[in-house]
Order: C-alpha cells, then sequence, then structure tokens
C-alpha cells in the first residue's frame, strides 16, 4: 500500500503507460485529453496517493467523468485492474472532497440515502408524473427537468410471487436479486425472467430481506454502506439454499461476483461464486427462432466489460432472430447512463447518448436489446430526444418472452 493508504500501489504500478487503452475510453475518445483516459486516471490516481497532488477540481473532475465502464480492463495487456482502483480511488475522494449544492444533493441524499431503497424510491416517485408535465411546458430549469426525462414513461409495480415452479424438466432452484431501482420500475423486467426461468426449467424463489446489491454505494465511493448491504444479502441468499443466485441486471450481478472480493470471506466468496447472469442460465437452452422485426444489442458495459459475457447474448439473439439480428456499430461502448453517471456528469453522458442513438439508427433496427435498466432508460431518453419513437428498446428478457410468447 502507498503512503497515503487508500490505493493498492502494486496494483497502480502495474501500468506501464503503454497507451494501448486509450482507443477504448470513451471519455478519452470524446475530449482526446490525457486526463480524462485510464493512463491520465491512474497517474493522478498514484498522484494523490503519494501526496504529490491534492482534492482540488481540477483532479477530482477528471475522476469523477470516469465512467467506470471497464473498456480500458479489457484493452489493457498488463493485466491493470482499473475497477479496483478506482473504487478505492473514489472512497478516498468522498472521504476528503467537499462536495457543494446539486452535486452533494445528489451524491449524498440521491444516490446514497434514496435510490437504494426501494420505499423510500416509492416515495420520491409520486411527484414525478407532475413535475415531468410542468416540465415539458418549460416550469422547470434543465438540470431539474433532464433527470426526471430518464424515467420510463410509465412502470408496473405489481407485486412478484414469491415462488415460481419449473415447467417440464426441472435443472434446479434459483433466487432472483431483485435489487432496488429494478424492484420498482422494472418488475415487469423481473417477471419476464422469471416466466423465461421456468420455461427453462428453474425453480425461481424470491428470498425475502434482499437489498440493494450495494453497487450505487461502491461507484459514489460509501464503501462502508456498500458493503452493510452485501452483508446482508450474502446472509439472505445463503439462507435460501439455491443453486444459484440469478441477476438480470449486468452492473448488480457484476457486484455481487466482486462481493468475496468487497468483504474477504469465505461465505461472501462461495454465495459469488453462485451468481449467474441470466444469460448465462438460458445460454444452455434451445430457442426456437421466431419471426421478428430487425433487431440489434447494445452490450451493457458490465456485462461485457466486467463479467466478460459477449458471445452468449448475441447467440440467444441469432437464435430467435435469425438474420433480423444485426449487429450495433459500437456496441461495446458506454451509452452514458453508468450507474448513476447520467445524474452526475449529464454533459458527458448525453454525448455518449447521442452517439449511442446516431449509431442505432444507423443500424437500421427497429428493436434494441440490452441487459441493464440504466442503459434501457439512458438509450430510451435518446431515442425520444432525437424523435426516433418507432426503435423501441427493451431488456432481453422482455424481448425473448414477447417473442417466445411467454406472457
Ligand atoms: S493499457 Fe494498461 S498498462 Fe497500458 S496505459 Fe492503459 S492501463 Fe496502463
Ligand atoms: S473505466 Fe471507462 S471511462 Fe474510465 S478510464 Fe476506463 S475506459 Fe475510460
Amino acid at each position: 500500500m502507498s503512503v497515503m493508504g487508500f490505493l493498492d500501489e502494486h496494483a497502480a504500478r502495474a501500468c506501464i503507460h503503454c497507451g494501448l487503452c486509450l482507443g477504448s475510453c470513451p471519455t478519452y475518445r470524446e475530449t482526446g485529453d490525457e486526463n480524462e483516459s485510464p493512463r491520465g486516471r491512474i497517474w493522478l490516481m498514484r498522484q494523490l496517493a503519494a501526496g504529490r497532488l491534492s482534492l482540488t477540481a481540477g483532479v477530482v473532475g477528471p475522476l469523477d467523468r470516469c465512467l467506470g465502464c471497464r473498456a480500458c480492463e479489457v484493452a489493457c495487456p498488463s493485466g491493470v485492474a482499473y475497477g479496483a482502483l478506482l473504487e478505492q480511488t473514489r472512497a478516498y475522494v468522498e472521504r476528503g472532497y467537499r462536495r457543494r449544492g446539486w452535486q452533494w444533493w445528489l451524491r449524498r441524499v440521491l444516490i446514497d440515502e434514496v435510490l437504494p431503497y426501494p420505499q423510500r424510491l416509492r416515495v420520491a416517485l409520486w411527484p414525478v408524473g407532475l413535475a415531468r408535465w410542468w416540465g415539458r411546458r418549460g416550469g422547470l430549469p434543465a438540470w431539474l427537468r433532464e433527470p426526471m426525462e430518464l424515467l420510463p414513461e410509465r412502470w408496473d409495480d405489481a407485486p412478484l410471487p414469491a415462488e415460481s415452479p419449473a415447467c417440464g424438466p426441472r435443472r434446479g432452484r434459483v433466487g432472483l436479486l431483485t435489487g432496488c431501482v429494478m424492484s420498482v420500475l422494472f418488475r415487469g423486467t423481473h417477471r419476464a425472467t422469471m416466466r423465461l426461468l421456468n420455461w427453462a426449467g428453474y425453480d425461481v424463489v424470491v428470498p425475502e430481506g434482499q437489498v440493494c446489491c450495494g453497487a450505487l454505494h461502491a461507484h459514489n465511493g460509501n464503501l462502508v454502506q456498500a458493503r452493510h448491504l452485501a452483508r446482508r444479502n450474502v446472509a439472505v441468499f445463503v439462507q435460501s439454499g439455491v443453486d444459484w443466485v440469478v441477476v438480470n441486471a449486468a452492473g448488480c450481478g457484476a457486484m455481487m461476483k466482486e462481493y468475496g472480493h468487497l468483504l474477504g470471506d469465505e461465505e461472501a466468496m462461495r454465495v459469488a461464486g453462485r451468481v449467474r447472469d441470466l444469460v448465462e442460465l438460458l445460454a444452455t437452452r434451445e430457442f426456437p427462432q421466431q419471426g421478428t422485426k430487425r433487431v440489434t444489442y447494445h452490450e451493457a458495459c458490465h456485462l461485457s466489460h466486467a463479467q466478460r459475457i459477449r458471445q452468449q447474448p448475441r447467440e440467444l439473439l441469432r437464435a430467435v432472430a435469425g438474420r433480423q439480428f444485426v449487429e450495433l456499430p459500437e456496441s461495446d461502448t458506454c451509452c452514458g447512463s453508468a450507474g448513476s453517471y447520467n445524474l452526475t456528469e449529464p454533459d458527458m453522458a448525453r454525448r455518449l447518448q447521442q452517439r449511442k442513438v446516431e449509431n442505432i439508427l444507423r443500424s437500421g433496427a427497429c428493436v434494441v436489446v440490452t441487459t441493464n435498466p440504466g442503459c434501457q432508460m439512458q438509450i430510451e431518453a435518446g431515442l425520444r430526444r432525437a424523435g426516433a419513437r418507432h426503435v423501441r428498446v427493451q431488456h432481453l428478457a422482455d424481448y425473448l418472452v414477447e417473442r417466445l410468447r411467454l406472457r
């Protein structure tokens, strides 16, 4: 560990400054600024850790603008664990850097205290319909109106069954992580996930007492609360006795797969080893081809870069859509959602959103499939803004259930 004790200096030193990661970094590609690149950010982290730089706006800004997308990790020949370095640095920044006004409120209130807790989120959503209506008539400033435009137009908040049995030959029993934002805004996707898993031969249970996976806190520099939530989930899923913990949000799956590293105990490692993204369980089942409109696939960073799952979703889509599946240019480039990034860094998030929308329109697809609700909301908002209402964005589970007529 370094002088300041927050950074794993050995891991940071693995960076040999070769620059091979630069082309894969969305913020570097947008700005051409070394400080906005993985190499530049690692240098800033090391200077902070050594006490040669202090927490000023000029240093914290490029670190805040990192998406945490981990595209650089995939490109790095030296195996730099960038995600872990960023997590350590963010925790250090949030302990020592004084944020003010809107940024303080977003990070310390909305992201730390509201979004990860479904009951609080439900209450916070009550006035949104009216506020959005008011905002669209010019009654609210852009900084207040735009975050609300990210929300889906409507959502299904009906309760989920506690259990749902397999159809046909039984392959195992899985526990579904319902998460925080997803358990309020995307219950329909959870229902679709349960139907698909039942169809694929799994009994599904929704264990009581589970909480947010902790990713929102971890990415916001609040590792204490992230660990607290992770411990709760480890206890709940151990007690449930399931064969697999299934996750249908790429960011939550990546977080849970790292519980062993986050908590450093054997039970957490065992639970982390049983976590599977939905596509990993579905990939073992044959899918019949169904007629469909032209469909493309946007890769969620935390599925493709953090979990390194790239081919299975494409194989599922090819099986169902056949020749109507088309590749999306820059499919693995972040859409700007990146957890809560589109709230805290709206300018860069908007640039990346626009780039994603242009690529989607270039692909000619009528449906964009993804595996993360954050990406879904970000892309939907971008398409609405571009006036491209003919293009639908669907979670993979919703798309498959609809094509297989399992509803
Ligand atoms: S590719 Fe890896 S080693 Fe090279 S500059 Fe980027 S982070 Fe450093
Ligand atoms: S995590 Fe993403 S945005 Fe951050 S430095 Fe790496 S590639 Fe760039």
